[in-house]
């Protein structure tokens, strides 16, 4: 926290102070022995907030056959935990209300405030988290710092508040201006305040930005910005697409936020009720959820497509995997054998390479198929197909290409990677390559099925290994022996 913002946000004399009520409540929060009688006792001194619990107790929220008469059994059905929660949310929120920000529209701020807790409560439900009204708590203060700014300096926070085209706009435009974010701001609020660390840090974790806070909890505090964004943009693409990357860098998907949007949106009566603040006119909710959960089904689209090609893919090194290489082959085989296309294959296999690792290391393995791969499909068309086959081994599949030319391709490519230099430490490291071809419908050269084609290509390189390495074989056409090209 930057000391300067720091001092003058001792120094404001124009800070929320807390009512008693809010006081007592953090007290029961910080206590993790608070029992029923206590808090009971708390709530008997204000009539309105033992109101709101029992209408809580009785909401869609608790859904209970028992409805709960007094605050007793109000508490008793919600869990002593939350009930604390839920009373700290409603005197918090009320005091804070009181409040009036020159700088900023507060009744914007609070409905915000309010849908960012119904989002993060929807996300942690969606996850079958349990403490969701600790979620809701956490998400609805974790933007009290932007409060803080608004009350120590109102002309200048004013103009920078207006300008910021979205909350993570805002937090880069305060770190710019005075060296501190409202994320660092609230989380000086509530610790002075003494608000459970878990509330406080919830502010530092609201922007997703520290890896060191990631939990669940922090997870659905983090998306539900951007998900009560979509409630207050609905027809925004950019919001759309702005949830959705966070939600993916958060674990969560599209679908997620879809569903939490849904949830949200079923709560609003009773929460309108309870907070007694308009968040969404009925008569615009459905035509908000059905836009927005339109923008999230094509992102969702997207994100399954780029799962996809991720799972055709090798991990380490980017090219296609064998389960990939092999569909490729049977497709290619059947096109070839049906209209007389030549169609050749390889399979590549370093040359000593387990002794590139017992001398350099596995990494220094890893950085040279990484490297051999970025070279050889540079040198490739883009109808031509290259796949870890396994380990250090690799195949080709070069449709339209008959022998005579696919053995050209493979010198080249035999050169290209006997040409290569990996640099590990103070080493420079090279390697050689063996391959084995086959080709189909090219002459005379046929095969029976696509299994007995691989095999072929296999004997080929078994062939080349024997013969010396670095070099490419292929089957005599009369089955002799083998043919080899350097
Ligand atoms: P040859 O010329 O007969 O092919 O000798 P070789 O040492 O390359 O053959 P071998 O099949 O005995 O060893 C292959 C080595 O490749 C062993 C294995 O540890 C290594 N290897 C397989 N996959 C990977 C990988 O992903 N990364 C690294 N660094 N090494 C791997
Ligand atoms: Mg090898
Ligand atoms: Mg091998």
């Amino acid at each position: 926290m930057n000391p300067e913002i720091a001092r003058r946000l001792q120094l404001c004399a124009t800070l929320p102070s807390l009512p008693a009520i809010a006081l007592q409540v953090i007290e029961l929060a910080n206590s993790p022995a608070t029992h029923m009688g206590q808090l009971c006792d708390v709530l008997a001194r204000d009539p309105a907030l033992t109101a709101k619990l029992l209408k809580v107790a009785n909401s869609a929220f608790y859904q209970s056959r028992r409805k709960p008469s007094n605050v007793r059994e109000a508490v008793g059905l919600m869990g002593v935990r939350a009930a604390i929660m839920i009373a700290l949310s409603f005197s918090l929120a009320s005091s804070f209300r009181g409040q009036s920000g020159a700088a900023l529209d507060m009744t914007l701020f609070w409905r915000r405030a309010l849908l960012c807790a119904m989002a993060a409560r929807a996300l942690g439900a969606r996850r079958g988290m349990s403490n969701l009204d600790d979620l809701f708590a956490a998400a609805l203060l974790q933007d009290v710092g932007i409060l803080a700014f608004a009350s120590m300096m109102p002309d200048e926070y004013a103009p920078l508040h207006a300008a910021a085209a979205s909350n993570d706009d805002l937090l880069r435009a305060e770190r710019e201006a005075f060296g501190c974010g409202h994320d660092e701001a609230g989380h000086w609020l509530l610790s002075r305040w003494q608000l459970p660390p878990y509330l406080a840090q919830a502010c530092l974790a609201s922007h997703g930005q520290q890896p060191e806070l990631a939990s669940d909890m922090h997870a659905c505090i983090a998306l539900s910005g951007p998900v009560a964004d979509l409630v207050l943009h609905s027809g925004n693409a950019v919001v759309a697409t702005r949830a959705a990357s966070a939600a993916q860098r958060l674990g969560l998907d599209a679908a997620a936020v879809s569903d939490a949007l849904g949830r949200l949106t079923a709560a609003v009566p009773a929460i309108e009720e309870l907070f007694d603040m308009r968040l969404l006119r009925p008569s615009e909710a459905a035509a908000m959820l059905a836009h927005a959960q339109e923008l999230l089904a094509s992102h969702q689209i997207h994100e399954m497509r780029e799962m996809e090609a991720r799972s055709q893919r090798d991990a380490l090194t980017g090219a296609h995997n064998r389960r990939y290489f092999e569909e490729a082959v049977r497709r290619e085989f059947e096109l070839s054998s049906r209209h007389g296309w030549p169609l050749t294959i390889a399979l590549v296999d370093l040359d000593h390479f387990k002794q590139i690792n017992d001398t350099y290391g596995h990494q220094a393995g890893d950085q040279m198929l990484i490297s051999m791969v970025r070279a050889v499909m540079s040198e490739l068309r883009q109808e031509d197909l290259f796949a870890r086959y396994g380990g250090e081994e690799f195949a080709l599949v070069l449709p339209g290409t008959p022998l005579a030319a696919a053995g050209k391709l493979l010198l080249r490519l035999k050169k290209v990677i006997g040409g290569l230099m990996v640099h590990h430490e103070q080493h420079l490291i090279t390697v050689t390559a063996s391959f084995g071809m086959a080709a189909h419908m090219d002459g005379d050269q046929r095969f029976d099925s696509h299994e007995t084609f691989i095999r072929a290509a296999d004997e080929a390189l078994y062939a080349a290994k024997h013969a010396g390495r670095d070099r490419v074989a292929q089957r005599e056409h009369d089955g002799s022996g083998f043919r080899f090209y350097q």
